[in-house]
This record gives structure tokens, C-alpha cells and sequence, in this order.
């Protein structure tokens, strides 16, 4: 099997920017199971061998691809009609034939396209011409004395290529928003580090094996994706208890949050990591206010992005589902068991600071 990939952006980058990002988007195609041989030339990569659709589908910066027949000019027509045969062209069903065309030739691309059409008519009875909304296609790609012929375009991952914008730490609960969030940065070129805190005894042991299988789902677009997991539940149950002794319950989502950021932030250090991620969203849950947010980005020094910001639970879910994780992350595993009655909304971040050093030094 043949494929045509196309990549998007790359077109915009200088030259030693878009050679690095090609040779990424190269090494991470040939490591792809079943691919014989990767080919590049200047807009387009051709991939050789027994390899799935779906995995290609995974392989960010790849903007489309498609099963494509390789021949010579001289034999393009024969090869034309004998691709269209196997595609099923035939009696009443409309059609059209594009044409691509690069180098130096006596014929231009809508010359060859029509020349085409009428050989396709002669040769299929019933045929018609719609060039608005045709039921089959034929794309002919010529460059220079090669024909590349198919009649599928297909939607890629998009983006661009993996790693490409270096290391995050994705603070990964496994739940519906933060894998997206985690894919959505894959998505823009970041490595991603997943992070998950096991707070049993406040947590099932399904939370963290959700999570386990999540990640697997996410290494399809991410090879050697593996989650780091912290304790964090005996830091829960002290903090419960001393904030329980101060009447402050209300902040123990944003101490326990502040916890995870500062954890994050450390890993983020040993693994050379330039950023956090996280799956809030503005507004969507009482943790989730513009003030908190604001409390929760003083515990660290490093940037939070948070991908999903402005989108809501609908569109995120939407995302899932395209992504795959929607199954498996809208698993039940219960909730946290630490969460108190009525969380703060509004968190005092002098208020925090204060617990915390006390909440440190005790
Ligand atoms: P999600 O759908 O990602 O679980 P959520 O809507 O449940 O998010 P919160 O529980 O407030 O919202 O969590 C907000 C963010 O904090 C998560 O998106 C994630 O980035 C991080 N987070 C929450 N719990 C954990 C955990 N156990 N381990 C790692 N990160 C976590
Ligand atoms: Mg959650």
C-alpha cells in the first residue's frame, strides 16, 4: 500500500525550522508498524507498506492522507481507467476528475482533467460530469514524469508533529477534561509527561486503573506515553484534619490542588519540562472560578496552560469521542471522598498562604 500524506503548517515555517519539523514528522512515520519506506519531497511525504488507516490517522502534523496508485505518465490513462474500474465507476453515477500538476509539461492541469473526463465517459457508459457535488472522484497528482492517482482524502490528526515544542506535564486525573487537554497539547507539538495523584484511601482503586487505561489509549497517538503516579492521600488526610481543627474545610480543594501544582512543578523540573497543563475550564465547576484559578496559579512558577478554557462540557465531550478516551474516562469510579460539603469559591489567596505555612511547619 501506497499513501499520499499532506502536512499544513509547516508550509509557514523558515527553512531550518520546517527541515527539523519534517525530519520529526519522518523519524515518528518510519517508527509506525508495517512501514517499509517513508519518502519526503518538498509539500508531501509518501508512505510504503501494510499500514493501517487508523494509525496513521494518530500521527499528528498529518493534515490528510491518501491510498494512492504510483505510475508512470506515459501510462496514465490505461492506469486511470483500470483504477477507475476497480473503484466501481460505472452507470448513472456523477463524477469528476481533479488534476495536480508540477513541472514542466505541454498540457495544464484542467487540459489533462478534461482529456481525462471524456476517456473515463468513453470507457464507463452512464457517467456524467459534476464538478460541484460529484459522487466519485478521481485525483491525479503528475509531478514531473510520476502519476500518483486515488480517490480518497482522508482527515489526518492535524497539528503538528510530536515533540516539536518540547516537554509539559499534564496533570492527568484520567476523568473526561484532562486527557483532552493532555491530546491537545500532543496535538501542538508537546511531549507529554501524564501525572496522576492517588489520593485511596479518598479515592477507589479504579480512579488510578482508569487513569492507567486512559494513558494506553493516548499512547496510540504518543509512543512510550507512561503515567507517573505520586501518593497524595496522606497528605489529604493531614491537611483534612488540620484545616477540620480551623473550621476552614472549604479550602481543601485548593490545597489539595496547590499540592498537586507544586508536586508538578518538581517533576516538571527533573524531566525538563517548560510547562503544566491541566483540564479546567473557566467556570464549569465551583473549584473552577477566575479567582481560584488565580490562587491555584501562585503555587507554581511555571506556566498552566489549560487547553479546554473556553470550551464547554459539551464541546469537550465531543472531543473525547473523536479522540477515543469518551468511553473509558466516563467511567464511574466514584468521587473523592475528601471533598468537603461546600467548597470555596472565592479563595483568599493571603487566607491560603497563611494555612499553608502552618499546615507546613506543624
Ligand atoms: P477531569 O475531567 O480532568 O477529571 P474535573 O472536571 O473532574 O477534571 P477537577 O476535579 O476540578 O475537574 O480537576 C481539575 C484538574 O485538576 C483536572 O483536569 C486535572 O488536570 C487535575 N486533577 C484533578 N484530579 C487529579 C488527579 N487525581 N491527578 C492528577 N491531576 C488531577
Ligand atoms: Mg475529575
Amino acid at each position: 500500500m501506497l499513501y499520499l500524506l499532506r502536512y499544513g503548517e509547516l508550509a509557514l515555517k523558515s527553512e531550518p525550522v520546517r527541515r527539523r519539523w519534517e525530519g520529526s514528522l519522518v523519524r515518528q512515520l518510519k517508527a509506525l508498524p508495517g512501514v517499509e519506506g517513508v519518502r519526503r519531497e518538498r509539500g508531501r511525504i509518501w508512505v510504503e507498506g501494510e499500514v493501517p488507516e487508523e494509525k496513521l490517522k494518530k500521527v499528528f502534523g498529518v493534515v490528510s492522507f491518501s491510498p494512492c496508485e504510483r505510475c508512470d505518465l506515459s501510462e496514465l490513462e490505461e492506469k486511470a481507467v483500470e483504477f477507475c474500474r476497480r473503484e466501481g465507476f460505472g452507470e448513472g453515477q456523477t463524477f469528476a476528475v481533479r488534476v495536480r500538476r508540477t513541472g514542466d509539461h505541454p498540457f495544464t492541469s484542467p487540459q489533462k482533467a478534461a482529456e481525462l473526463g471524456s476517456l473515463l465517459q468513453r470507457t464507463f457508459r452512464g457517467l456524467k460530469v459534476d464538478l460541484e457535488r460529484p459522487q466519485r472522484e478521481l485525483f491525479v497528482e503528475i509531478r514531473g514524469e510520476e502519476c500518483f492517482l486515488f480517490s480518497r482524502v482522508v482527515r489526518g490528526a492535524g497539528g503538528i508533529p510530536l515533540g516539536v515544542e518540547g516537554r509539559v506535564v499534564s496533570l492527568f486525573s484520567g476523568g473526561i477534561d484532562s486527557p483532552v487537554a493532555a491530546w491537545m497539547m500532543m496535538k501542538r507539538g508537546c511531549e507529554v509527561v501524564p501525572l496522576y495523584f492517588d489520593s485511596s484511601p479518598f479515592t477507589r482503586p479504579e480512579a488510578r486503573e482508569r487513569a492507567e487505561r486512559v494513558v494506553r489509549i493516548l499512547s496510540e497517538y504518543h509512543p512510550g506515553l507512561e503515567l507517573e503516579v505520586r501518593e497524595h492521600g496522606k497528605f489529604l488526610q493531614r491537611m483534612r484534619e488540620f484545616l477540620w481543627r480551623k473550621g476552614e474545610e472549604r479550602y481543601t480543594c485548593l490545597l489539595c490542588k496547590r499540592r498537586m501544582y507544586r508536586v508538578g512543578e518538581e517533576l516538571a523540573r527533573e524531566r525538563g519540562a517548560l510547562a503544566l497543563v491541566t483540564g479546567e475550564s473557566l467556570g464549569q465547576v465551583a473549584s473552577q472560578t477566575l479567582e481560584n484559578l488565580r490562587v491555584l496559579d501562585e503555587a507554581c512558577s511555571l506556566p498552566v496552560l489549560r487547553p479546554l478554557v473556553g470550551l464547554d462540557k459539551v464541546e469537550i465531550g465531543e472531543l473525547a469521542r473523536r479522540i477515543g478516551t469518551w468511553e473509558e474516562a466516563s467511567r464511574e469510579v466514584g468521587g473523592c471522598g475528601a471533598s468537603p460539603g461546600r467548597p470555596a469559591t472565592r479563595g483568599d489567596p493571603e487566607r491560603i498562604r497563611e494555612l499553608e505555612k502552618e499546615l507546613g511547619s506543624e
